[in-house]
Order: C-alpha cells, then sequence, then structure tokens
C-alpha cells in the first residue's frame, strides 16, 4: 500500500525573545501513515505531539522538512490549492469551546465549512447539515442553539460535525476527549470509531491516555522530547515494548496490566522528574536523566530509531545491543 501521509525528516522550532536557544518541539520525525490506517501518538505534555499533529496539516509550518498528502507536497501548495486541501484534511481539537465561534448558531457553525467551500446550493447545504447533525448526535431542534447552551460532549460532536461534513480523508484529532468525563469520553470514542469506518478516514489519534489509544489505533508512536522513541502496531506495542520510556508509560495504566499474564505483569516504573525543556533538552539520548537503565554512553550518543523487527522501531542503545547479538 502506497503512503496516503507521509513526513520526512520534520523539524519545527520556535524562537522566543527570552531565550536565545530555539524551542525545539519537533527534532527530527519521519512517519509514513497507509489510507484507512489509524495512527495513535502518545507522550507526555511537552513531547512535541500537538506541535507534530499540526504540522500534519500545515496548520503551522515547519522549519524543515517534507510532507505529502496523497502524493501531494502540501509545504509547495499555493494557498489558493491548500485551502482546497484544507477541505480533505480536518483537525478535531481537545477543547471544543475554543475553535467554535460562541456567535454563530450551531446549525451556521456546522454548515460553514459547506459555505467556504461553496459546496452545493443553499437547500443542499441546509440538507447536508440535518444529515451530519443525525450522525454526530445533534437533535435537530437544537440546530439554532448557541455553542455555550450545550455541554462539553455535545460541544465536541459539534466539532466533529464541522469536521467531517466535507468528508474529509484525514482527521487528526488532537486529545478529542482528554476534557471530557469518562462516561462522555467512551461516547465520543465510538462516534469517532464510526465515522472513521463509514467514511473509511484516515486518523491521526493525539493523547496523553495510552488505554484510549489502544482502543482506536492500529499503529501507535510514543513521542518523547521531540521525537519519536519507539513505533509499532498497537498490540506488539503494549504486549511487547522494548523502549523504557514506552514501559513506564504502559506501566503506569492499570487497565492495560489487567490484560497480561501474571507473568507479564510488570510492576508501576515511576521516572524521575518532569519531561526537560526542549530549549535545553538533554545531551546524547535525551530520555537518559530520566531512565531507570541508562548506560554511561547514553549521555554522548544519540540513538537511531532502528527496526527492532518488521513494522517496529524503537531508539535505544540497549535494544540495539540486544537486536545486535
Ligand atoms: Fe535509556 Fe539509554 Fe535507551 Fe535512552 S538509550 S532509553 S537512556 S537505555
Amino acid at each position: 500500500m502506497s503512503a496516503f501521509l507521509e513526513l520526512r525528516n520534520v523539524r519545527k522550532e520556535f524562537h522566543s525573545s527570552s531565550s536565545k536557544r530555539p524551542i525545539v518541539a519537533v527534532e527530527d520525525i519521519s512517519i509514513v501513515l497507509e489510507k484507512g490506517q489509524t495512527l495513535g501518538i502518545v507522550g507526555e505534555s511537552g513531547s512535541g505531539k500537538s506541535t507534530l499533529g499540526r504540522l500534519m496539516l500545515r496548520l503551522i509550518e515547519p522549519t524543515s522538512g517534507s510532507i505529502e498528502f496523497n502524493s501531494i507536497d502540501i509545504l509547495n501548495e499555493k494557498p489558493v490549492q491548500l485551502r482546497k486541501l484544507r477541505s480533505q484534511m480536518q483537525m478535531i481539537f481537545q477543547d471544543p469551546m475554543s475553535s467554535l465561534n460562541p456567535r454563530m448558531s450551531v446549525r451556521s457553525l456546522i454548515g460553514e465549512p459547506l459555505d467556504i467551500h461553496k459546496v452545493g446550493s443553499p437547500s443542499d447545504r441546509k440538507a447536508a447539515v440535518a444529515e451530519i447533525a443525525r450522525k454526530v448526535g445533534i437533535e435537530l431542534s437544537a440546530l439554532d442553539k448557541y455553542p455555550h447552551e450545550f455541554s462539553g460532549g455535545q460541544r465536541q460532536r459539534i466539532s466533529i460535525a464541522r469536521a467531517v461534513i466535507n468528508h474529509p480523508s484525514l482527521i487528526v484529532a488532537d486529545e478529542p476527549v482528554s476534557a471530557l468525563d469518562v462516561s462522555i469520553q467512551s461516547q465520543i470514542l465510538n462516534l469517532l470509531m464510526d465515522l472513521r469506518n463509514e467514511m473509511h478516514l484516515t486518523f491521526v489519534f493525539i493523547s496523553h491516555d495510552l488505554s484510549v489509544v489502544r482502543h482506536i489505533a492500529d499503529r501507535v508512536a510514543v513521542m518523547y522530547l521531540g521525537n519519536i522513541v519507539e513505533s509499532a502496531p498497537t498490540e506488539a506495542l503494549f504486549n511487547n515494548p522494548q523502549h523504557p520510556y514506552t514501559k513506564a508509560l504502559i506501566s503506569a495504566i492499570p487497565q492495560v496490566k489487567s490484560h497480561l499474564t501474571t507473568s507479564e505483569r510488570t510492576e508501576r516504573i515511576i521516572l524521575r522528574g518532569d519531561i526537560p525543556n526542549p530549549a535545553s533538552a538533554p545531551s546524547g539520548c535525551h530520555f537518559h536523566p530520566r531512565c531507570p537503565v541508562a548506560l554511561p554512553t547514553c549521555s554522548e550518543l544519540v540513538p537511531l530509531l532502528r527496526n527492532y523487527s518488521e513494522h517496529h522501531e524503537v531508539s535505544c542503545h540497549l535494544v540495539d545491543v540486544a537486536s545486535a547479538k
């Protein structure tokens, strides 16, 4: 299968007046996503996963690297072409309130993408809004209300309706359920999975919550301080994690541990400290100050992301040593 979304050596630096050194939010990331695949991106806050999601849709410009969507080099697209492409590439954000204009009715909010791209006649657009509202679970009688009159879960349904009304092929969802109650989270997750299956969407699902990602993703990439440190098919990653950071994240999820047999069950690995400031990333392996099994060489040599097995990549000197034996 050919690549549907392909990032090559993408880097994103932010510059601030208070620091001479750039903040490297994404250091050097390459990803190939096939059509119809769901990629989960996980990591702590500050790992660069949200920046990566925005780069995928060129909502922000990378400092270097290349991004192709459906074989189109989106970094070289002119604004007019990029606007057309945007209807095929949509983002769902964590906080729907920040992306919904409080002065617009829900009917106008859901229909706005159709208006922008001048899709169909006014009556076609009205019918499309009613159809997508029904699909995402918004009552037709509520379409003339305003965002503040809805609960958080309902507002996320409105955001999802806006994202899918133009029949996109790629959705990047950045922590779409993190701000919701647990009972509502599963409803929204199920809605996203139903839409993905029904509309044949290619999906990037960004979350700090591995159990949520396990539920939805075919493949998972674990990010730490601007890099992918491990990437594998979902079950391979959860059943056979190789990177010490991935192991620590998985060990912190009780639901995941309950899936393991007694012999597979591991003690929770407590990591020292917090993720460092990306403006002053540690030398060598960026994870070495927190790594419970760091080698002396880890503070000097940068580990490369290498194949551990087919479709399973890891960047860790220990894993390099193990696979070289
Ligand atoms: Fe730990 Fe070293 Fe592997 Fe980094 S390279 S994860 S510090 S063992």
